[in-house]
């Protein structure tokens, strides 16, 4: 965990550090000077996994010269931005085999590695992980955005990447981001935590779920809370956000004081939900709970939000 200049927490994904160049990017030949370029530079993914050279010091996303890998169609390679050092970086999908292993001239020490992984293993600088999760997310959209949502004609990427335009309709379409509200609940010394069936065993976090058309952020929070845990949540305050691109979300970390305790859940949503004291908070953070339970990583927001907690009461 670093601090931003802006003296905010940089958490895994965010804390990005390309230059999208926006401005730029609709002037006449600027995207295909870039593209030319000696520097240019593209970094790859084989379906959701990002190639990473793993010899490098520190690790990073392997960066390949424009054009020397072959890149899996319908996706274009898209324009990033540029590097804090001015050199264009591109992303693009690349063919491969089962092991994510690309086709063409690629060193032993790239590996085809999923972001989640190479966050529990935090094996990235934190520039690298907030520019891994830019690149997934747009390149996810491309591929599942080929066709216009009003016409169902055929789409094509404008200014680099930047957003597709219709060929039939005209109409642009722009790179969503689909925002999810999550929550730790409290009431005094305890707090709320639930688990759902796919979580690793004995985890518990903070409840989630993705907002709906027409609500604040507090509201979301209250109804989720509500829906799957049966518990009322008066004051929200929010905390943090984090972008997570699985596919391509924004986490917004709140806390919520509840207004009664006895939980009702919905056997849909969540496989068991508990209140936790403190000091089992804090044993679920630093892995001594003496039921062997934990909270999630340092990766996920749902850590940082049990310390926002902590540090709050
Ligand atoms: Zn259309």
């Amino acid at each position: 965990m670093s601090t931003s200049k802006f003296g905010q927490k940089v958490i895994t994904f965010n804390g990005g550090v390309i230059d999208r160049v926006a401005p730029q990017r609709a002037e006449p030949g600027y995207i295909e000077g870039l593209a030319a370029s000696d520097a240019a530079r593209t970094i790859c993914f084989a379906n959701d996994r990002a190639l990473i050279d793993v010899e490098a010091n520190p690790p990073r996303a392997w960066r390949t010269v424009n054009g020397a890998i072959e890149r899996k169609e319908p996706v274009k390679r898209m324009l990033l931005g540029l590097e804090p050092s001015g050199d264009p970086l591109f992303a693009q999908f690349v063919e491969h085999d089962e092991d994510g292993r690309p086709a063409g001239d690629v060193p032993s020490s790239v590996k085809a590695i999923d972001l989640r992984s190479l966050a529990s293993q935090d094996l990235v600088s934190v520039e690298e992980f907030g520019m891994l999760a830019y690149a997934r997310s747009m390149l996810n959209w491309h591929a599942t955005h080929q066709f216009c949502a009003y016409c169902g004609g055929k789409t094509h990427m404008v200014e680099g990447g930047d957003r597709r335009k219709c060929e039939d309709c005209g109409r642009e379409h722009f790179p969503r981001t689909d925002p999810v509200v999550i929550i730790v609940v409290y009431q005094g010394d305890r707090c709320l935590l639930g688990r759902s069936k796919n979580f690793v065993e004995g985890m518990y976090s903070a409840l989630a779920g993705f907002m709906e058309p027409g609500e604040t952020l507090e509201d979301a929070a209250r109804r989720e809370v509500l829906e799957e845990a049966g518990i009322h949540v008066g004051k929200v305050s929010y905390v943090m956000s984090q972008p997570w691109p699985f596919v391509s979300s924004l986490m917004m970390g709140l806390l919520g004081e509840a207004l009664d305790d006895k939980i009702d859940i919905d056997p849909h949503e969540l496989e068991d939900a508990r209140w936790f004291s403190r000091d089992e908070a804090q044993s679920l953070l630093d892995g001594t709970h003496p039921d062997g339970l934990k909270a999630p990583n340092p990766f996920a927001i749902a850590h940082h939000l049990l310390l926002a907690y902590l540090q709050k009461t």
